[in-house]
């Protein structure tokens, strides 16, 4: 209303420091950070896994586990990350704070971790495309117990890679997991790592990217210390918290004009509008004028959080909380993007991709997603095939597009939406996704 305007517009607004960012950041010998997303098959064991990880790195206690563990039982669901992410969010919840995302953070001496965590099923996809979309990397976790791989393959382990792929991610690190299953047999460790590096290297991984740990989550093996039974010694190669650190983050944008996804918006004492999210690129500091789109309405940096302390400034690549000031809170929602106001992201209705087909696609109704962001739309024209690899036109016009072939499309969406070249969307119909790509 009219009394909530006056006081928006009133407000003294907030001071800048006037940092140069980009010098204060190459000072600045903060840690490297990191962050990752952990994808597989249902029952592969990537909260075993996770939960005996950070247990071992002193994140957690046995107590905390068990009790997550013993609510898990009582939600009728036995995986352990859900229960925790449920944790979260119950404990979230209670201070009016809504989230659909854990993010959970660990250090070890060189890099802080962010676990952009996304649980296996199949309903999960659409929060693994918005983890996928802030990785560095991934963990895939294969279970390599007698059979389960071959029926994980043929399903989500493919169906994962891919994804993560189309959503940018190019480093991955395969768990072959549950070794201990299979009395930490290399054969079948061997045998497996061919499979993966198979489809891996299809789907657009590139070897020196690929890296393989045979692992066993339950016991803890070379997870962060070496496996101590001697039918495991044939593997003298780095453990999964050394692959980690072997990780590099993806080079970050930090000279470009700022672009900020929105994760969640909330109230907090500091603010009626405060969002978190993560940089993708460029920077923003303490007084900075931001730019919200698609409303195209103008707010105010008020203050900067950044692993629950306060900070003057944050770049690309970091997971931030921002206090805004000068804004309605009507014109800020999850999936919208914060910009330089100075050079602010266009909105648009059609936008032309290069997408790799997951299923048959023809002229028909599409959910692009984006992060956050979901848009109902409709693939308008199918322009042209594409050769996968060097991109140029094998067919115009073609009636369909068959999976696993990739071709460029143009999509029509309902409403206008924050877009720019060089964005990774993905297109799902029936709850299955379709396709993935690249916007031109
Ligand atoms: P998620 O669905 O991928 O999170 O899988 P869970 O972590 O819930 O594990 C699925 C099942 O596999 C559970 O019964 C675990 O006890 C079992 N499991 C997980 N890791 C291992 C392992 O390293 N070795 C063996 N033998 N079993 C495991």
């Amino acid at each position: 209303g009219e009394v909530g305007e006056l006081k928006i517009s009133d407000a003294p607004l907030p001071k800048s420091r006037n940092f140069d960012v980009l010098s204060e950041f190459e000072k600045s010998k903060s840690k490297k950070t990191a962050s990752f997303v952990v994808v597989g098959h249902v029952d592969a064991g990537k909260s075993t896994m996770m939960g005996r990880l950070l247990l071992e790195l002193k994140v957690i206690d046995q107590r905390t586990v068990d009790k997550l563990r013993r609510e898990a039982e009582t939600i009728g669901k036995t995986s352990f990350a859900l229960a925790w992410v449920l944790d979260q969010r119950s404990e979230e919840r209670a201070r009016g704070v809504t989230i659909d995302i854990a993010t959970n953070r660990f250090e070890t001496e060189h890099t802080a971790f962010t676990i952009l965590d996304a649980p296996g099923h199949r309903d999960f996809i659409p929060n693994m495309i918005a983890g996928a979309s802030q990785a560095d990397f991934a963990i895939l976790v294969v279970d390599s117990s007698t059979g389960a791989f071959e029926s994980g393959l043929k399903g989500q382990t493919k169906e994962h890679s891919l994804l993560i792929r189309s959503m940018g991610v190019s480093r991955i690190i395969v768990a072959v997991n549950k070794l201990d299953a299979v009395a930490w047999s290399q054969e079948r460790f061997d045998e497996i790592k061919d499979q993966v590096s198979g489809f891996l290297s299809v789907t657009g991984f590139q070897q020196k990217n690929i890296a393989f740990v045979p692992v066993s989550g339950l016991q803890g093996d070379n997870l962060v210390r070496r496996s101590t039974d001697p039918a495991a010694s044939w593997y003298t190669g780095p453990t999964l918290v050394e692959e980690l650190e072997n990780s590099e983050p993806s080079v970050r944008a930090l000279a470009k004009p700022l672009r900020m996804t929105i994760s969640e918006v909330y109230r907090t004492m500091q603010s009626p509008v405060t969002i978190a999210g993560r940089i993708d690129a460029g920077s923003v500091q303490m007084g900075d004028a931001v730019l919200i789109q698609p409303s195209s309405e103008k707010a105010y940096v008020k203050s900067i959080q950044a692993d629950d302390a306060p900070v003057d400034w944050a770049v690309a690549g970091q997971n931030i909380v921002l206090h805004l000031s000068h804004i309605d809170p009507i014109h800020v929602k999850v999936g919208d993007i914060i910009c330089d106001p100075a050079k602010p992201i266009p909105r648009a209705d059609t936008f032309t991709m290069k997408a790799l087909a997951f299923d048959f696609l023809m002229p028909m109704q599409v959910d692009v997603h984006r992060g956050r962001l979901h848009a109902a739309g409709r693939i308008e024209t199918i322009t042209a095939l594409l050769d996968k690899v060097s991109g140029a036109v094998v067919k115009k016009k073609p009636r369909i597009v068959k999976p696993a072939t990739v071709a460029r499309i143009v999509v029509k969406l309902d409403q206008l939406v924050p877009l720019e070249k060089g964005l990774r969307v993905v297109l799902r119909s029936g709850g299955q996704t379709v396709a993935a790509g690249l916007l031109e």
